[in-house]
């Protein structure tokens, strides 16, 4: 019974307790938290497409046709006009023979990676993939190889040494999710090329926002067609919820069959569907690129502006930029100071990110103010050089 406590008390004292902050009310870029105001930084909803008019109609128009829940599995009762159509446009989306719709993204990861190995396979992960990739790779009892992040010679190294028995998947983030910088995905799609592996992406931080058309990581760098499984989120640029496989017909109906997550979970509303058909059309549109490169033009101000600070902004190159202080309490008073001053950015600390990598990771969407940005960098770089981080 005491141990719970004691662990507890353990975290605490190593600057590693977690808790939650309650959101009264949100805006855009402002939420109401702790009595107060706070800019957001530290949102995933990069498009501001989460309280989109267009979004809220459409899903008030589904409640109003299906109700609230679906009542039932996707295998059951649980597949409605708008989970179909959604799948439909999401493989023209990504430009696949066909796709699936998953409750989450962690839900995905863990019912996506399992069903395509198994005990004899062989998985090569990337050291900073997220962790519910982790947990479908262990989930899997497939072989794990962590290789070093973006590291394609030890990559290349574990592929000569493991190849030749049974299946091989590569798995890597398209955008790592803490780091804000790019997986090689052309390097990528050269190896699985010669040593015959399966391909996939998890482009949960790219979709909607990467690429010319939004299309996501695989189109910044021109292999959309080269990646076996796009795996995306539907919670993050999109505005809405959930997540999906983009695959052949073959791998899709496989999935369908094989992944427990997507066969064993009551399906997502219709409300949800219909909103991320909303989020797409906006994506597709030219509101959609307006916002894009409003964005870009946010994270490489914003970015450059910690650089020229003396903030170690690691190897961002998109909205998600980190400021290492390598020390979680450091992190803590930073994130905190931030805070008391009325911005609020998520201080990220172990397991999260690798021991010595605490920092404040900062997420910029399309909606910020550049007069804003400009009061974070300055609110930043005085508190920084308070706490001694430059
Ligand atoms: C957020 C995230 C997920 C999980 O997606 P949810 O829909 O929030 O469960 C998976 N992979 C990556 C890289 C993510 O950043």
């Amino acid at each position: 019974m005491g141990s719970f406590a004691g662990e507890l008390d353990n975290l605490r004292e190593r600057g590693l307790y977690r808790w939650m902050r309650r959101v009264r009310d949100a805006r855009k870029t402002v939420a109401h938290i702790d009595g107060k105001d706070v800019l957001l930084l530290c949102s995933n909803n990069y498009l501001g497409l989460a309280d989109h008019p267009l979004l809220k109609e459409a899903a008030i128009l589904a409640i109003n046709r299906f109700g609230v829940g679906t009542g039932a599995s996707r295998l059951v009762s649980g597949t409605t006009d708008l989970h179909c159509q959604l799948e439909e446009r999401i493989a023209r989306f990504k430009g696949t023979q066909r796709a699936l719709v998953f409750n989450s993204g962690y839900a995905a990861n863990t019912g996506i990676i399992p069903a395509l190995v198994g005990k004899g396979d062989i998985v090569f992960c990337d050291r900073l993939n997220h962790a519910s990739i982790v947990d479908g790779c262990l989930l899997s009892r497939a072989r794990l190889e962590r290789y070093p992040h973006n590291d394609m010679s030890v990559l290349r190294r574990r592929l000569e040494e493991e190849g030749g028995r049974g299946r091989s998947l590569i798995v890597s983030d398209g955008v790592f999710s803490m780091d804000g910088d790019l997986a090689p995905l052309r390097e990528l799609v050269a190896l699985k090329r010669e040593f015959g592996a399966m391909l996939m992406i998890d482009d949960a931080h790219g979709a909607g926002v990467l690429g010319r058309t939004g299309r996501g990581t695989a189109e910044h760098f021109d292999v959309q067609a080269d990646i076996d499984i796009h795996m995306g989120t539907l919670g993050k640029a999109f505005g809405s919820f959930g997540a999906y496989a983009a695959a052949s017909e073959e791998i899709i109906d496989y999935l369908v069959n094989r992944a427990r997550s997507f066969i064993f979970s009551t399906s997502l509303p219709p409300s949800q569907m219909a909103a991320s058909l909303a989020a797409l059309d906006i994506i597709e549109s030219a509101e959609g690129e307006e916002l894009r490169h409003r964005l870009a033009s946010h994270w490489e101000f914003f970015r450059d502006g910690l650089r020229a600070a003396g903030f170690d902004t690691l190897k961002s190159e998109t909205q998600i930029v980190p400021v290492v202080t390598g020390d979680p309490e450091k992190t803590m008073r930073f994130s905190a100071e931030l805070f008391e001053a009325g911005v609020y950015v998520q201080g990220i600390r172990p397991p999260t990110v690798p021991t010595g990598g605490s920092r404040l990771r900062c997420a910029l969407m399309a909606c910020h103010e550049s007069k804003d940005l400009q009061k974070v960098l300055e609110l930043m770089e005085n508190t920084g050089k308070r706490l001694g981080i430059i």
